[in-house]
């Protein structure tokens, strides 16, 4: 795409926006609530082509078309729910209050790994709470983004013939225009971030992206969203239930072949136990069904690309340099790979970083305090949790002298995260929160309204200011 088109649709998504906003937030929301609809008819062929974008298993797919499809669920009654407060004046016969206003049109760029839930975070938000939509796809998910597209397209078709919104929006107002899809590269996503016509520029990919794009934004002092990489950890402690604990190590560390932001990269275990579980864990990796994402039994589909590939032995190669012990890892055949644990006795550089691939560090720890120093001492700050039936050192672990990270699980591992909370992480991954709970208010500008109905002009503070 050329900076001439990309204007062109920047300025539709404005046009249609400047309509939208008007609309009543229940008719938004009414939109939603079909689009909903039409997400859960087309579930199968979203999946199919999420697997065919991302190489993730259909399984794993059809999770993340249902997580659209509940952001939908989510964002309907939500459109009955933008509310504002009300505040107590100090002034006699004043009220005080803040009400929500649409913002304008929202940027959205996404990655590779969650090419349908992620825009749905945003989209669904971002259109209930009156804005519009510019969406920068990963370069790898244009099958899936063009479906979403026509899907977007049908729904609006539908939706007109059966609301007052056209009568009422005129005829001027193409309500498809809501979502524009930019494709490219990083110059795109450059192009949102320096655009002041972008009110809230939400990028979700690689920390390097979010250091790359952040300063562009703040230089025209608009808005961010960030969220970006991950480097999780679990806490495995002597007083888990190992049978639970084992099942989610698995899912974490392995499941979308280890390319979530909320993969399991460190596993920190209580040295009691250390020996057991490392002895299961490879039994258990060395049984996974690693094949077509599209065999229901598959658990292990391939890497996104040669280049994923190479990235993950040459950082297996550097952690045998470094004496660590590798299990597994190998490479099977063009993209598919043998997941790998690497024992570590201390954490390093090669630890700290990311590496988007399957690859659980293992290591021990004596005392819960240093296992969760082990855990805040990355600069990311995602997902963690911790496995324990102990009371006390689950509240240790969740509260403020625990982990850092912007989610934190007790007995359920650090991916799969429900859209009903908020959902994003700090540090370096960005400080971002997308999804439930309040983060529609980042999609809204707020406005404080304060109303006198007295007879008389009292000033705040009791300032005098008398002319007479
Ligand atoms: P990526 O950073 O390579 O790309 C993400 C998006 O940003 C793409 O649309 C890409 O075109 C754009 N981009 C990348 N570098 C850029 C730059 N320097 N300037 C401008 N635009 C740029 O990420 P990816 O490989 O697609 O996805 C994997 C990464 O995304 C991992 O680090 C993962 O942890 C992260 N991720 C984070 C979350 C989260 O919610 N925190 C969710 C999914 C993925």
């Amino acid at each position: 795409m050329n900076k001439t088109d990309y204007n062109i649709k920047v300025n539709r998504a404005i046009d249609a926006q400047m309509i939208w906003k008007n609309a009543p937030a229940p008719n938004r929301g009414e939109l939603i609530r079909q689009f909903g609809n039409c997400l859960r008819q087309n579930k199968n062929e979203l999946a199919k082509l999420v697997v065919q974008d991302s190489k993730k298993i259909i399984g794993e797919a059809e999770g993340e078309v249902q997580e659209a499809i509940d952001m939908c669920d989510f964002a309907v009654g939500l459109s009955r729910q933008l509310y504002g407060l009300t505040m107590p004046s100090e002034r006699q016969d004043h009220k005080m209050q803040e009400v929500w206003h649409p913002l304008g049109v929202v940027g959205v760029i996404s990655a590779f790994n969650f090419p349908c839930a992620v825009w749905a975070w945003n989209h669904i938000l971002a259109i209930v709470c009156g804005n519009s939509v510019v969406w920068k796809p990963s370069p790898r998910s244009l099958n899936i983004t063009k479906k979403l597209k026509e899907l977007w397209d049908q729904t609006v078709e539908e939706f007109l013939k059966t609301t007052i919104v056209k009568h009422t929006m005129g005829d001027r107002f193409n309500m498809k225009d809501l979502l524009q899809i930019v494709e490219g590269g990083n110059e795109t996503a450059e192009w949102i971030a320096d655009d002041p016509r972008i009110k809230l520029v939400s990028a979700t990919g690689s920390t390097e992206m979010g250091k790359a794009l952040a300063p562009r934004v703040a230089a025209r002092l608009g808005r961010t969203i960030l969220e970006l990489g991950g480097n999780n950890a679990m806490l495995l402690s002597q007083h888990a239930n190992l049978k639970l604990a084992l099942r989610a190590i698995v899912f974490s560390a392995v499941g979308t072949c280890g390319q979530r932001c909320t993969s399991l990269r460190r596993l920190i275990i209580n040295e009691k136990i250390y020996n057991e579980v490392v002895e299961s864990l490879k039994k258990i990796y060395t049984n996974l069904i690693i094949g077509d994402p599209m065999n229901s039994k598959t658990l292990v589909g391939p890497m996104i690309d040669q280049n994923a590939v190479k990235k993950m032995q040459s950082v297996l190669e550097e952690c045998r340099k470094k004496g660590h012990t590798v299990f597994g890892g190998e490479v099977i055949e063009d993209c598919y790979v043998k997941p790998a644990i690497v024992e570590v006795k201390e954490q390093d550089d090669i630890v700290y970083k990311e590496t988007f691939a399957p690859i659980l560090y293992v290591m021990k720890y004596i005392t819960l305090e240093n296992a969760i120093r082990k855990n805040n001492i990355v600069s990311q700050g995602l997902s963690s949790c911790i496995f324990t039936n102990n009371l006390q050192e689950a509240e240790l672990f969740t509260s403020s002298m625990g982990s850092d990270c912007g989610i934190v699980n007790i007995n359920i591992g650090p991916s799969g995260a429900e859209i009903g909370g908020a959902f994003g992480g700090e540090k370096d991954t960005g400080g971002g929160r997308e999804s439930g709970s309040d983060a529609w208010k980042q999609y809204m500008k707020r406005t404080t309204i304060t109303t006198n109905y007295s007879e008389s002009l009292p000033l705040a503070q009791g300032i005098k200011f008398d002319i007479e």
